[in-house]
């Protein structure tokens, strides 16, 4: 595992032709150039921004990042053509509060959205508005039934938005979500429509696709493919975990194909990312959401842009709360001086030294809300923990028993052992965090109400957000 953390030595860079493409947007860039600048200076056009996340895929059952099976060759591709984060971390490993984060480069104490089912507040900056102020047409195609509109106020940030949440993926239990397949039709659907009314208008599109989160269906198809024997009728739920990953691994592939006899992909900027990892039995637990461990908080992170970012892999501590300030900077849209995110648009475009000593903070809450408690009780009593990772080391409190823990991460990657007493005091820095988390709760100022619906419960239920 790479854990490269010395300043100088942060960034790979690596101009070597990439491998024969199945995606074909990418074929025939032969070897990326270093660059250049922010939006393209050429056609003075902004840069169509594409952002894919895919919910709860966990970075080290890709095969890019070291897993030993084959789950995910073509994003493995597509981000081999761009800059590559292998330390990049959710602030908050759930659904709702981590993509309120990435669209307003905010905590989920300040954003308001700190569990699913609460609302982000009102008014508050988002990078897909800044970017349709600038004259973009923005959308956001979601499959995981925490995003819809009611629930976390997230199509507020965009022109169009849906919710795909008709279709059972798992046989028949209640289980309303979309499969990719369904979010590559609609958001293909929405984008053949900005194209073809000859606007010309950049557009802002965010995809966000659902497998492979629980329950982890057998995708059969893709047993050989990761190195699985198809026959049987048992398979363990790692098994089924990663054939998941290669579904949706092979549909945004196809999402990509088709995007690319839309739209000119030089000239259109994709960022690709997860909202969470999944622990598959670590530490005693599967899931996500309760604990600040690495299988839950690291995720991949890569910003591509053919022939423009010149592509390499870079070591340095990252956080998914960048994504916004570094796409504002790429596309030349001022980046608020609130944002709490890192711009990394200076590293991507012109090979700057990555900074030192970044610092990246992290907070962990019960799942859902539930409608018989109070807004500022359903807030408060929700903390579990808290984090702070800082040049390779972890320090972790766990709010309800004052547990504290700090974790090696070079020489103790799956946080087995603590390397002080779990009964000593925190640090400073961590006991500073919790008073500035635990007052960002205490106010519930302007916070919109959650109103959950029975369909809502049921739904949540069975995520596995509600016990
Ligand atoms: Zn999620």
């Amino acid at each position: 595992m790479r854990r490269c953390l010395l300043p100088n030595s942060l960034v790979r860079t690596s101009f070597a032709a990439q491998g024969r493409s199945g995606v074909r947007f990418l074929l025939g860039l032969g070897v990326a150039v270093a660059v250049l600048g922010g939006a393209n200076p050429a056609s003075g056009r902004s840069p169509n921004v594409l952002l894919i996340s895919v919910d709860t895929l966990r970075t080290d059952r890709m095969s890019s990042y070291g897993h030993s099976r084959m789950t995910s060759p073509k994003l493995d591709e597509l981000m081999a053509q761009g800059v590559r984060f292998t330390e990049a971390r959710t602030p908050a490993p759930l659904t709702a509060p981590a993509m309120s984060s990435v669209m307003t480069s905010l905590h989920p104490h300040e954003h308001g959205c700190t569990r699913n089912g609460l609302r982000v507040r009102p008014n508050l900056v988002s990078f897909s508005k800044l970017l349709e102020r600038r004259g973009y047409r923005t959308a956001g195609f979601v499959g995981n039934w925490t995003l819809k509109p009611e629930l976390s106020g997230l199509a507020d940030y965009f022109g169009d938005f849906d919710a795909l949440l008709n279709r059972k993926r798992w046989f028949g239990l209640a289980k309303r979500e979309s499969t990719a397949e369904d979010l590559n039709e609609a958001s293909l659907e929405w984008l053949e429509e900005q194209v073809s009314d000859g606007s010309g208008k950049p557009v802002f599109l965010w995809v966000h696709y659902v497998e492979p989160h629980a329950p982890y269906r057998l995708r059969r198809e893709y047993l050989k493919q990761i190195g699985v024997k198809a026959g049987g009728t048992f398979f363990s739920a790692r098994k089924r975990y990663d054939s998941e990953i290669a579904y949706v691994d092979h549909q945004i592939g196809r999402f990509l194909e088709s995007v690319g006899d839309l739209i000119d992909l030089h000239e259109t900027l994709i960022v690709f990312t997860s909202d969470h990892g999944e622990s598959l039995g670590e530490h005693g637990y599967w899931g996500h959401g309760r604990h600040l461990y690495d299988v839950t908080l690291r995720v991949p992170l890569a910003f591509v842009w053919p022939e423009r970012i010149a592509p390499a892999v870079l070591d340095a501590p990252a956080s998914i709360l960048d994504i916004g300030p570094t796409v504002l900077a790429l596309a030349n849209v001022p980046v608020p001086g609130h944002f709490r995110g890192h711009d990394w648009a200076g590293v991507l475009n012109h090979g700057e030294a990555a900074p030192e000593g970044r610092v990246t903070l992290h907070q962990a809450h019960r799942a859902s809300v539930q409608p018989k408690e109070e807004i500022e009780q359903l807030r408060q009593r929700g903390l579990l923990e808290i984090g702070r990772v800082v040049a390779g080391r972890k320090e972790i409190i766990r709010v309800t028993n004052q547990r504290r823990r700090i974790f090696d991460l070079a020489r103790d990657p799956q946080e087995q052992r603590s390397v002080v007493e779990v009964s000593s005091e925190p640090s400073e820095e961590l006991a500073a965090w919790l008073v500035e988390v635990r007052a960002g709760l205490a106010s519930a100022d302007e916070l919109p109400p959650p109103s959950l619906t029975d369909e809502d419960m049921s739904a949540l239920k069975a995520l596995g957000y509600i016990d």
